[in-house]
């Protein structure tokens, strides 16, 4: 009876956030502030990602050179990690999506992944930064992040595939309802503020 009323009580507490925005509009930083303040499980795909290259997995060793060349990792593929990790999480505040999804498929996927929960996402923020802008900030990561697609060729490549496939999915999410604008231009501290704003409202 006590851990039934514990897990009613930690569904209606979870809050489900997507992070949104092109490759530099500050997803990972501004996840860093909402993990902290609000006690959020962050997954990144992304790094799960260079996670399975690092460690020469099959997977990793499938997808290196699409990640190179700023392409996408095929929705089949990026949803099967994520669900394995999604049911290895237990007992979280919500979880902090980030970088997922980028297709659409992505996001119905997520939908039903998080429905078996009897979940939803709950809020899905996206950063808006105009295109010069994302250049020079990823140009300027290049110099000490030592990502191999941080560099000018592959990051035009990879705003290319942001404006043409995943954009879209802001249309997924104006119908739930959940979307959210938010200007990725400003200071960090600017930024995190109207964030927070949002997240407080649910
Ligand atoms: P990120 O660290 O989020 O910038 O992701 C780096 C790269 O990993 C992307 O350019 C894609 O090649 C791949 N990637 C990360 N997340 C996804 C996703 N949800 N769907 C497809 N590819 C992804």
């Amino acid at each position: 009876m006590l851990q039934t009323i514990r897990c009613i009580y930690i569904t209606i507490n979870m809050k489900n956030i997507v992070i949104f925005g092109p490759p530099g509009s500050g997803k990972g930083t501004q996840s860093n502030h909402i993990i902290n303040k609000y006690q959020l499980t962050h997954v990144s795909t992304g790094d799960v990602i260079r996670s399975e290259i690092k460690a020469k997995s099959e997977i990793g060793q499938q997808v290196e050179s699409l990640i190179e060349n700023g392409q996408l990792v095929p929705d089949q593929l990026i949803v099967e990690l994520l669900a394995e990790w999604l049911e290895k999480q237990n007992d979280s505040n919500g979880i902090i999506f980030d970088g997922f999804p980028r297709t659409t498929n992505q996001a119905v996927a997520l939908k039903q992944m998080l429905q078996k929960q009897g979940q939803d996402v709950d809020l899905m923020l996206s950063l808006e930064v105009p295109k010069e802008e994302l250049v020079s900030r990823l140009v300027k990561r290049g110099q000490d992040s030592g990502r191999s697609d941080d560099n000018l060729a592959t990051i035009e490549k990879r705003i290319t595939v942001y404006e043409e496939v995943t954009a879209p999915v802001i249309d997924f999410y104006k119908k739930e309802n959940t979307y959210v604008s938010i200007n990725g231009v400003g200071s960090e501290k600017e930024i995190f503020a109207t964030i927070c704003s949002h997240i407080d409202t649910l």
